[in-house]
């Protein structure tokens, strides 16, 4: 019930600036956003590596207005980048990006954002990782299979990421399970209509099983985004059954959530990639979380009436 009312909320200038001001906020959002600044995230890149795990990173920032703008979040992402390089921590850390943070949306915006992705694939391959297109809502999702399958002619390694709510990902899961390719299968975190998408938990849950057998099944290189102990033991047993061995897929979750979980499962041997989220404009993608589950929202709400 609450959760189609907080994603209206996360498209609301109004409610943007009541949350970003609120007394309390940021206590609540240090809980899924891992620091300010490069300097703040790599401490935490070190850390997640030294316990065995992947990262995969996500600058943040999304629904931007002016081309300038799409030019800082390319320059963000490749002030990162060399970062990475001059610490030798490009192997276990790619990058997550929003295509609308390249100015996917603006006018001239599909040519826009893949001349700002590319030279952030091109950087990020230079220092031997990669670039995961994460996916946003679904009028954005042709371009963004467009501008993937254009950096892939360069760049194979290049991924991209499906969502289990939408009725079309099955076909898309058909098509991407092609060798080389690299998917990250996640339920969907926007507020998507009927005519596109299902509105059930358990039709979403179904279809995110139907998906990844196909992606275990066929030639490409599944990585399982979710929280979900079903999905994951699920996804583990597809992988089985498909023959796959351990570094033939992996398991992705966000930074701040169920992180016990992310040290049990590289324990077990699975690669597992922690998406983790910096930077300062954390508002979308913090009332996503917010969405994803009420109590977070009752924690919000109580760490702003207590201060
Ligand atoms: P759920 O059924 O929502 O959650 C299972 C359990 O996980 C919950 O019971 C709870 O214990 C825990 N949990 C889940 N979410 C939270 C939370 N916010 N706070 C606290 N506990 C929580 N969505 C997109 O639309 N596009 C993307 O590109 C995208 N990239 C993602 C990348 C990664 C690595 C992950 C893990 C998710 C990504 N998502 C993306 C979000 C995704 O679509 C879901 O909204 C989110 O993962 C919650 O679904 P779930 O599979 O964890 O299952």
């Amino acid at each position: 019930m609450l959760a189609p009312l907080i994603l209206a909320a996360s498209r609301s200038d109004k409610m943007r600036a009541f949350v970003s001001a609120a007394p309390g906020t940021k206590q609540v959002v240090d809980r899924f956003i891992a620091g300010e600044t490069v300097d703040q995230v790599i401490p935490i890149v070190r850390d997640a590596t030294d316990k065995g795990l992947e990262v995969t990173l996500d600058v943040v920032g999304e629904d931007i207005t002016t081309v300038e703008q799409s030019h800082a979040a390319r320059d963000a992402y490749l002030e990162l980048i060399g970062r990475l390089k001059d610490l030798g921590l490009g192997a276990k850390a790619e990058m997550s990006v929003k295509l609308s943070m390249f100015g996917q949306a603006l006018e001239g915006g599909h040519e826009l954002a893949l001349a700002n992705v590319r030279p952030v694939v091109e950087a990020a391959a230079e220092i031997g990782t990669t670039v995961t297109l994460d996916a946003e809502d679904h009028t954005t999702l042709d371009s963004m299979f467009a501008i993937h399958e254009e950096l892939r002619k360069d760049f194979p390694q290049t991924g991209c990421v499906i969502q289990s709510y939408l009725f079309r990902t099955e076909d898309d899961a058909r098509r991407l399970a092609a060798a080389g390719s690299r998917v990250r299968i996640v339920k969907g975190a926007y507020k998507e209509p009927a005519e596109v998408a299902y509105q059930d938990k358990a039709e979403i849950d179904k279809a995110y099983v139907r998906i990844t057998r196909i992606l275990m099944e066929g030639d490409g290189y599944p990585m399982i985004g979710s929280h979900d102990p079903r999905l994951i033991s699920i996804a583990q047993e597809l992988a089985r059954k498909a023959g796959r061995k351990l570094d033939e897929y992996e398991f992705q979750m966000l930074y701040g959530i169920r992180s016990d979980e992310h040290v049990r499962l590289a324990a077990e041997g699975h690669r597992m990639r922690v998406y983790t989220a910096y930077g300062t404009d954390w508002y979308g993608y913090f009332m996503r979380r917010l969405a994803e589950k009420p109590a977070n929202l009752l924690f919000f709400a109580r760490s702003i009436l207590t201060k």
